[in-house]
């Protein structure tokens, strides 16, 4: 019987759209009060788009749009998809350069006969704002200050919303990805939880994510994690995001994450949904970062 039952969502639903909002007005406010300061500049943010990806497009527009929003000066710089990686470069170094441009980002992944990290190794690390420069991976492993990658920190956000003591808190992440797995596991272990991080080699994956009190997937894989992947009253954070049709993912973007979330939603304490969850959070956390570098540039305590 219990197959027919339709499921009754008891976990606590992280509105990750809000708490994106309330970031970026801090962000806009704190943005009005550094434009007013020497050297009287509005920080910049500098998007590199490669190519006429149309899924890159639309986040490039996205991020350009909400820099303006919170008083930024946006630095749209578009290459055609046959571009040199000498002409790539020669674009980077020229925003390395520009007292402008607080923060420069290049959109990932860039086309076939270009080298996205040897690329992104360009990017000066006080302006990396994705901070994936080998730079900043080397000082967040080391546990010193930097820029941080934005989807994680949007993570660790959302925790703080949700009240989670991460102390010894059993971990679990799912996927190792240099942009988020990785830096996500650095994060939580600067927070003193118990850390574990599975790939698509770990045996008994179930049996894994079953022992975290907070489990957080970033794998691509549509409803990957299951009820059956999940304590009871665990926290979950779902990163990933894959396009199906819009009947199957059951709203109109078509966008589904890494966990089944009407089953695991019954026996979750806390939950992000898909969309709506960690999505809105990276734009916003890229809009810190970007505050961030454009102080320490201007010598601004943080
Ligand atoms: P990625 O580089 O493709 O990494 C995926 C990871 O998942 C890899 O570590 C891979 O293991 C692991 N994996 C694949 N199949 C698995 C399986 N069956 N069981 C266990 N692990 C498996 O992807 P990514 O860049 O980290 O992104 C992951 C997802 O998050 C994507 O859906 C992406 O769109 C989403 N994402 C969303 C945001 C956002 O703003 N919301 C930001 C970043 C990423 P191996 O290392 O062994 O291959």
């Amino acid at each position: 019987m219990a197959g027919h039952s339709i499921p009754s969502v008891s976990a606590r639903i992280i509105d990750g759209k809000a708490i994106a909002a309330r970031v970026r007005a801090e962000v806009a406010r704190e943005v009005e009060d550094f434009t007013g300061q020497a050297p009287a500049r509005a920080p910049g943010l500098a998007t590199v788009l490669v190519g006429d990806d149309p899924a890159s497009a639309v986040y490039v527009s996205g991020k350009q749009r909400a820099s303006q929003e919170v008083g930024m000066t946006p630095f749209d710089r578009r290459l055609p998809a046959d571009a040199s990686a000498e002409q790539v470069v020669a674009e980077l170094i020229s925003l390395n350069a520009d007292p402008a441009v607080s923060g420069i980002l290049l959109q990932l992944p860039v086309p076939e006969q270009l080298d996205g990290p040897a690329l992104t190794a360009i990017i000066d690390p006080a302006k990396d704002v994705d901070g994936l420069t080998p730079i900043n991976a080397g000082l967040l492993s080391l546990g010193r200050p930097g820029l941080r990658p934005a989807t994680p920190l949007g993570v660790m956000e959302l925790l703080k919303d949700c009240g989670l003591a991460l102390e010894g808190a059993e971990a679990v992440v799912v996927g190792r990805s240099n942009l988020f797995g990785k830096p996500m596991g650095q994060l939580l272990l600067e927070a003193n939880a118990t850390l574990t991080i599975c790939h698509s080699r770990t045996p008994n994956l179930a049996e894994v994510c079953a022992r975290a009190d907070l489990l957080i997937a970033a794998v691509g894989r549509p409803r990957l994690i299951t009820r059956d992947f999940v304590k009871p009253g665990a926290v979950v954070i779902d990163v990933g995001q894959s396009r199906i049709s819009p009947q199957e993912a059951g709203n109109a973007s078509g966008l589904v994450g890494d966990v089944d979330f009407p089953n695991v939603a019954e026996i979750a304490a806390a939950i992000t949904p898909v969309p709506g969850g960690v999505g809105p959070m990276t734009i916003a956390l890229l809009l810190r970062n970007t505050l961030q570098a454009a102080r320490s540039q201007a010598g601004i305590e943080q």
